[in-house]
């Protein structure tokens, strides 16, 4: 079958099964285009949850799908690729923070959204890439305790006055990325700015000229005035760089920037998923709540 005649499918059942497909940045470009929403994890879910879609099919990781079943209980969330998990995710779990609040009693935990719902339960606020800063703060305590994360986590730090604790977890694609591999790239574009994820090691972020989620990336790349830019996180968010500014030149920071969980999913499995309803994600009330709590804490913290 070609990609026109899966994707044709594809949107003939979603219509069907008045459903939505979202996909995350980092998805493989004919899934990204035969979506009806793409972006960050939990922007597709706050967006899904305002429309009167009755199934949500979401093109990532098992957390993402999570947080879409977290804020809209009424809706069937479906994960076309049951296998798409998030390593970094799998770095802690909820016994683990229970063990931190254990240890470090009145330290609030901030927990990056990149984390299972039942972690997510277990503390005291999320955050996104693009807050984080701003949650931590706006936590109060002078000790934080940033999960699961260290990169994220010492990003923050570079930007309170508070102390931050932190889990020793990594995302594997960002983490690989090291200076020297920077330098080779700079070396060879000289004068091209370098744009980097947080969960960037910080010797990596000492290198760059912005420091941004990828939704943030994908809009300063937009009004960035360069003709060359070096883009310091997953491959699949280049397709959407190169749709918005074609005249551009969108370099890696390293040749296999690519997160192979998020490559799993092809349109065969969406639409497998959709014929057969099957592969739903479903969250527990008493943690869905919870979790569900832990997100309206930190859009709270956001707006303040
Ligand atoms: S890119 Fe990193 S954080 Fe994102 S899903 Fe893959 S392993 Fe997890």
């Amino acid at each position: 079958m070609t990609t026109e005649s899966l994707t044709r499918d594809v949107r003939a059942l979603l219509r069907d099964r008045h459903a939505i497909l979202l996909a995350h940045n980092y998805q493989r470009p004919e899934v990204q285009d035969a979506a009806d929403l793409t972006g960050d994890s939990l922007g597709l879910s706050q967006a899904a949850a305002r429309t009167d879609a009755r199934v949500i099919v979401f093109c990532g990781v098992h957390f993402m799908a999570e947080s879409a079943a977290i804020l809209s209980p009424d809706k069937t969330v479906l994960l076309p690729r049951m296998d798409a998990g998030c390593p970094m995710a799998d770095m802690i779990t909820a016994d683990d923070v229970r063990r931190i609040r254990d240890e470090l009693p009145g330290v609030p935990v901030v927990t990056y959204v990149n984390s299972s719902a039942e972690v997510k339960a277990e503390s005291d606020v999320c955050c996104t890439s693009a807050n984080a800063v701003k949650v931590t703060r706006a936590v109060g305590a002078p000790r934080v305790y940033l999960a699961p994360d260290q990169n994220l986590a010492q990003w923050v730090a570079r930007h309170t006055d508070q102390e931050v604790l932190y889990w020793k977890g990594f995302c594997p694609t960002h983490h690989r990325l090291r200076a020297e591999q920077v330098l080779e790239v700079k070396a060879r574009f000289p004068g091209a700015p370098f744009v980097a994820h947080p969960e960037c090691r910080p010797e990596v972020i000492d290198l760059a000229d912005a420091v941004r989620s990828t939704s943030g990336m994908i809009d300063y790349c937009k009004a960035l005035d360069a003709d060359t830019v070096i883009v310091g996180t997953e491959e699949g968010v280049l397709h959407r760089l190169r749709k918005d500014s074609p005249a551009k030149q969108f370099v890696l920071a390293y040749p296999d920037f690519v997160c192979p969980n998020m490559k799993l999913t092809a349109l065969e499995d969406v639409l497998e998923a959709l014929e057969r309803g099957d592969h739903v994600v479903t969250v527990p009330e008493s943690t869905r709540v919870r979790a569900k709590a832990a997100l309206d804490r930190m859009l709270q913290a956001g707006r303040d």
